[in-house]
């Protein structure tokens, strides 16, 4: 199959036109959290971006395999190769056990992402659950003569990797290996690596570090970049075709998988990589580290003191479609209330699309409109572009509906089918008001008791996980659900 879409490769700097290895499938890895604490909003921009992107490719017919981790292990403070172990310090701190730390964050992570109405990825692999790969990788390398062990400790050789590999380390993020080396040096004189620029695959654990592993090199745990390289070949293949993430995370990290993968597997490991670009609050990336964020809960409950009021996810998610996903994004209360007026306005006239008749003929040329649609999602998902051409649909739908512009019958039906594609399928916005319409929408009621109906028949099933996910779901739309002896009734904020 092929499609017009192109994307942005930050490897050759340039859109270049999507093609995949094995059309009509997409492999997509994106870089993870780690699971220490709740996720900002910085985060889930990253994550949003990515949930545009794979519903994008999907609605253009790709069979995406959508591979996400969970950092939970061998992530250290300050992403270093020296340090404590961010997950565990986090168990210290709140006297928890590490796995009670990734269980409660990764919840949390769960639940913000569905308020945001994401698809969940796939797969969502974790770190230690791929210890055995990990360690099998680690041996590949030191076998191919890319990496030497010290006191239990492995680090990769990148004077080595580079050597046969034509200088390559530091091709994403343009970085040079010779300044990197001499920028460094001085800095770490009691370092058990041949080389300040070289990283850690395999560390051996401080009688304090507690997560830890039995492998041939000692009792420890393995460094933060080898986990994507070993779980995104483990299940989208040696080489695959987009990898994603913040980019923030281009280096060292994503620099790092490249050289992992091409010195354990002979070949690069990505065809396209996808960076977005940060969220910024007064000006500053918003960042865990710098205590310089915002809490997607403080925003839904309007309990914070950098915004004058609440606001519903999906206005968030829209705002965040507004601008670019390469481009910085400011987040401010005046910038967030004007997206909430647009947000509105589009779902007026997306509900007034149903009530509006269709004339003889349209006085709009809808097919032209349609290919704009289309030409700005293709060119790199230029969201707000696509949705400034959605509000010129709004406009055609207000004036047909006030009697000054006509639509064809024809038309109408394909206008209608666009807009749902792009509002609800690609852009993943929802009405805020269609489960409120309560006891005077049948529609919406018949909906319910199907709802009802399904967990109550899971129920019964012993089937909990479905009945739990229902209420959950619903839960995240403010539909709270009440149980009785008189059976089930519901609710909506
Ligand atoms: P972390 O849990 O810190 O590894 O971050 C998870 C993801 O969020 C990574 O892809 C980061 O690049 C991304 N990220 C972190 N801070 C921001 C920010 N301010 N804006 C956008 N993405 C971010
Ligand atoms: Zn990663």
């Amino acid at each position: 199959m092929t499609t017009n879409l192109k994307v942005y490769n930050t490897l050759s700097g340039e859109k270049e036109k999507f093609e995949p290895i094995n059309a009509p499938h997409v492999g997509m890895y994106v870089c993870g959290p780690t699971v220490y604490s709740f996720v900002h909003l910085g985060n889930c921009r990253t994550f949003i971006s990515f949930d545009m992107i794979y519903r994008y490719l999907t609605h253009l017919g790709y069979k995406v395999r959508y591979v996400r981790n969970i950092t939970d292990a061998g992530h250290l403070e300050n992403d270093a190769d020296e340090g404590e172990d961010k997950i565990s310090k986090k168990a210290r701190l709140e006297a928890l056990e590490p796995m009670e730390i990734v269980q409660k964050y990764t919840l949390n992570f769960h639940d913000v992402l569905a308020k945001f109405n994401n698809i969940p990825p796939s797969i969502e692999p974790t770190a230690t659950g791929h210890i055995v790969e990990q360690i099998d990788m680690i041996q590949q390398i030191l076998d191919e003569g890319f990496a030497y062990e010290v006191n239990g400790s492995v680090y990769f050789d990148e004077e080595a990797f580079n050597k046969s590999n034509a200088n390559e380390y530091g091709k994403l993020s343009g970085r040079k290996i010779d300044e990197l080396m001499a920028g460094s040096r001085e800095l770490d004189g009691q370092s058990e690596k041949r080389n300040p620029v070289d990283f850690a695959l395999w560390k051996k654990a401080s009688p304090y570090h507690i997560m830890r592993w039995n492998s041939p090199w000692s009792l420890g745990f393995p460094g933060w970049h080898l986990e994507c390289s070993v779980m995104s070949s483990k299940y989208l293949g040696d080489t695959f075709d987009i990898h994603g993430g913040g980019m923030d995370l281009k280096f060292p990290h994503h620099e790092c998988e490249i050289a992992q993968c091409k010195a354990a597997n002979h070949v690069d490991p990505v065809k396209y990589w996808l960076h977005t670009n940060m969220l910024t609050l007064n000006g500053a990336r918003m960042s865990k580290s710098t205590g310089n964020t915002l809490l997607p809960e403080e925003l839904f409950d309007g309990d914070n003191d950098k915004l004058d009021k609440a606001y519903h996810p999906i206005v968030v998610r829209f705002f965040m479609m507004q601008a670019h996903y390469r481009s910085s994004l400011d987040f401010s209360s005046d910038a967030l209330s004007a997206s909430e007026k647009g947000f509105e306005r589009l779902m007026e006239a997306m509900a007034t699309l149903s009530e509006i008749q269709a004339g003889e003929s349209s006085t709009n040329d809808f097919s032209a409109w349609k290919a704009k649609c289309y030409a700005a999602m293709d060119d790199d998902f230029n969201t707000p572009i696509l949705i400034s051409h959605l509000f010129e649909a709004v406009k055609w739908i207000n004036a047909v509906k006030a009697g000054n512009a006509s639509i064809s019958a024809t038309d109408l039906n394909e206008l209608k089918d666009t807009l749902n594609a792009f509002v609800y399928d690609v852009l993943g916005l929802y009405p805020i008001e269609s489960a409120a319409a309560g006891e005077s929408d049948d529609f919406v009621n018949s909906l319910m008791e199907t709802l009802i109906e399904v967990r109550k028949e899971a129920k019964l099933k012993r089937d909990f996980a479905t009945a739990d996910y229902i209420r959950e779901r619903l839960s995240n739309l403010q539909v709270t659900l009440k149980d009785s002896k008189d059976g089930t009734t519901w609710d909506k904020e």
